[in-house]
């Protein structure tokens, strides 16, 4: 029987536009981390635009049939794209892997995903989110220099800037106050040591992109957020309360300062996201850019957690059971962009809104009840 994905597979291929084969192909660039949920998005964008890229992952948060394979989120973007992802089972940590690769290869800039992502699992282990995501971007960039490639874009997060001081968030917001978890700190002290590099030597051209609520998937429904364990954020917990893999939605604090009492967040489209990373890489490769700069990528408009529930039950007409609990500890009432310094230095603005979101989401979880491993699992 040919698996649900792979006939979408087909027909996504059969209508979307065809492939510029004859264009010139553009540069090669290193993607830590490609295999998880922002990284093989992006992947897929930049072989639409000609990129090629070389992953490495230590497949710590994402799924493979076995350690020598590719992760199938890299297979799909493959059968995608009808491009190749160079794939290497390699930890950032492992520096004479990661010097053996940069002399295999000529890289034009380096994107950086890899890390560890769990705010309540880096309460729990906060030395192994320094180890990784610390220690582990020293590692990187160590390599980087040794090779003499020294063009990074970062992601970073909005947690950064610690609770609002002000809204929308700019890029001037204080960053490194009152953030109250290990992953949220692992991410600032990363900014201010790449911060440190490029005013050690003006060489450097680096670009932290402060991602704010990552959501969606790519619109063939072949890849998406496939989260390992139980999720811990809004959106995939709420698709898989939708698909029937959980009973209920627990919907953390209904008396925050917010018009239903729920938090808000800025939520964009991993698309959107994807396409911020391209036109960061254009300007990274830009000349006349210098330094280290920092962007929100973020829509500017916040939605309540109650107001993302309604909009996927009016996409999915599916009804989603939820309860409303106890505020979650550390988090925040309100949180969104100023997305203006992006769309007037990097020419980018987030297009897709909430329900574009919702069905996007939803037809991925629709298509792979169990993500990745749905084959697999079929009788
Ligand atoms: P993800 O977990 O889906 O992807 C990260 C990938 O990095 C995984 O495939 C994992 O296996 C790999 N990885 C982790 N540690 C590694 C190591 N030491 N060596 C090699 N590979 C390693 O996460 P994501 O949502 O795609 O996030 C990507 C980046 O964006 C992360 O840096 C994250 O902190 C940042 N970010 C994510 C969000 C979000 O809500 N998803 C928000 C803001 C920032
Ligand atoms: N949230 C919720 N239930 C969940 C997960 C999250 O009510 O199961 C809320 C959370 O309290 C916050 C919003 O949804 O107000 C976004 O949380 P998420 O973890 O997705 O992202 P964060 O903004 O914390 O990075």
């Amino acid at each position: 029987m040919i698996p649900y994905w792979l006939l979408s597979c087909l027909l996504y291929l059969s209508i979307s536009s065809p492939k510029l084969s004859e264009a010139k192909q553009k540069a090669t660039v290193l993607i830590t981390g490609g295999g998880g949920y922002i990284g093989s998005h992006t992947i897929a964008e930049m072989l639409d635009d000609k990129y090629s890229v070389v992953v490495i992952d230590n497949l710590s948060n994402c799924y493979a049939f076995n350690d020598t394979e590719k992760p199938e989120s890299l297979k799909r973007v493959e059968m995608l794209t009808k491009k190749k992802v160079i794939f290497h089972n390699t930890d950032i940590r492992d520096s004479s892997g990661l010097n053996k690769l940069f002399k295999s290869y000529k890289f034009a800039a380096v994107i950086h995903f890899a890390a560890l992502k769990s705010v309540s699992e880096s309460v729990r282990k906060p030395v192994e989110y320094y180890e990784n995501n610390v220690a582990g971007t020293n590692s990187l960039i160590q390599a980087m220099k040794n090779n003499n490639v020294k063009k990074l874009i970062y992601s970073s997060s909005a947690t950064v800037y610690g609770s609002p001081q002000y809204l929308p968030l700019t890029e001037k917001h204080p960053t490194g106050q009152n953030i109250t978890n290990p992953y949220g700190k692992s991410k600032y002290f990363t900014e201010e040591i790449l911060k440190d590099l490029s005013y050690s030597d003006n060489e450097w051209k680096i670009i932290l992109l402060r991602y704010f609520n990552p959501v969606g998937a790519h619109p063939s429904g072949l890849i998406g957020e496939d989260p390992t364990d139980i999720p811990n954020n809004l959106m995939p917990y709420l698709s898989q309360v939708a698909i029937g893999r959980r009973n209920h939605l627990d919907v953390f604090g209904s008396d925050y300062p917010t018009p239903d009492g729920t938090g808000i967040r800025d939520f964009i489209h991993i698309t959107d996201l994807a396409i911020g990373h391209l036109r960061a890489l254009e300007k990274l490769t830009n000349p006349a850019f210098k330094g280290c700069r920092a962007y929100n990528l973020g829509t500017g408009k916040g939605y309540s957690v109650l107001e993302l529930v309604k909009a996927f039950e009016r996409v999915s007409g599916r009804r989603i059971n939820y309860k409303l609990t106890e505020r979650r500890k550390g988090d925040l009432a309100i949180v969104y962009a100023d997305p203006k310094l992006a769309e007037k230095e990097l020419n980018w603005i987030a297009k897709r809104y909430i329900d574009q979101m919702c069905e996007d989401t939803w037809r991925w979880q629709r298509q792979n009840p169990n993500g990745y491993q749905s084959d697999q699992d079929e009788p």
